[in-house]
C-alpha cells in the first residue's frame, strides 16, 4: 500500500510532489513499478489526494501500472491515509507492505527482506544507523548531545501482519495518538518491530534539494 495523498507543500509546486517527474516518469509511477517488480506483492492500493482521485487513476492507467487494486481518497495526515488505504486491502492478504510514494529508489531485495522479517516477527521496518553526531538544538543553541548508540533513521518500506496493523491503527485512533510512521503504532501495542538494514539511495523526496538529487540519480539509473 502506498500513501500518496500528501500535498507536497514543502516543494511549493503547483502539483503534489508524488506527481512530479523524474527523468520523464512521475514519482508515484516509479514507486509503484518498483513495488510491482516484487513477486510476493499481489496488488497495489494507493491513497491519493481526495481532490485528485480521478486524475491519479488516469495517470496510473496511462502509465500501465501493473497489479493496481484500488486508488482511494487519503486523509489529512499520513496516518489517516494509511488507515483509509488499509480498508481497501483484501481480507485474504496476510501481510501488508506500507511504502511512501516519495521514495522511488527501493530495490526488490529491500522489499523482500522487510517482507520476510514481517512474516517472521509480525512487524518490520528498514532504516540506517546514524553515523553523524546527534544534538538537540533549541532556539539556535545546542542544548545537549545525544548518545547515538543504537539510533537509526527510519525509512519505508515497512511491513506488518494485516491484523496487527489494523489493531495498531484502531488503538492509535482511540488514544488520539498521531505518529510519523506505522511502526510506532505497533510499538505502542507492546509488539516488537524488526529492523532491517535500509539503503542510502532510498531517498525521501521532500525538498527541492532532494528533488534535484533524485533527478540526477534517476538519470544515471535505468528508466523507472
Ligand atoms: O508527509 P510526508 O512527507 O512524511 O509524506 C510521506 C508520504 O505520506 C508521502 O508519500 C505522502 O504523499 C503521504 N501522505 C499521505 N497523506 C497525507 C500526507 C502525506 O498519504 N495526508
Amino acid at each position: 500500500m502506498v500513501p500518496a495523498a500528501g500535498s507536497g507543500s514543502r516543494l511549493r509546486g503547483p502539483r503534489p510532489k508524488q506527481f512530479l517527474r523524474l527523468a520523464g516518469v512521475p514519482l508515484l509511477v516509479r514507486t509503484l513499478r518498483a513495488l510491482a517488480r516484487v513477486a510476493e506483492i499481489d496488488g497495489l492500493v494507493v491513497a491519493s489526494p481526495p481532490s485528485d482521485i480521478l486524475g491519479t487513476r488516469r495517470l496510473l492507467r496511462r502509465h500501465r501500472v501493473p497489479r493496481l487494486l484500488a486508488v482511494v481518497a487519503g486523509g489529512a495526515e499520513r496516518q489517516e491515509s494509511v488507515w483509509l488505504a488499509l480498508q481497501a486491502v483484501p481480507l485474504e492478504s496476510r501481510v501488508v507492505v506500507v511504502h511512501d510514494a516519495v521514495r522511488p529508489f527501493i530495490t526488490r531485495e529491500l522489499v523482500q527482506a522487510v517482507l520476510v522479517a514481517a512474516r517472521r516477527h509480525g512487524a518490520a521496518t528498514c532504516g540506517l544507523p546514524v553515523s553523524e553526531t546527534v544534538k538537540r538544538v533549541r532556539a539556535g543553541f545546542v542544548e545537549t548531545t545525544l548518545d547515538r548508540e543504537g539510533v537509526w533513521l527510519v525509512q519505508t518500506p515497512q511491513a506488518f501482519r494485516r491484523a496487527l496493523l489494523w489493531e495498531a491503527h484502531e488503538k492509535a485512533q482511540q488514544d488520539g495518538f498521531s505518529g510519523t510512521d506505522d511502526a510506532v503504532l505497533v510499538e505502542r501495542l507492546g509488539h516488537t518491530v524488526r529492523m532491517v538494514q535500509g539503503l542510502s539511495e532510498n531517498l525521501k523526496i521532500t525538498t527541492r534539494a532532494d528533488l534535484s538529487r533524485a533527478r540526477a540519480f534517476a538519470r544515471r539509473r535505468r528508466p523507472g
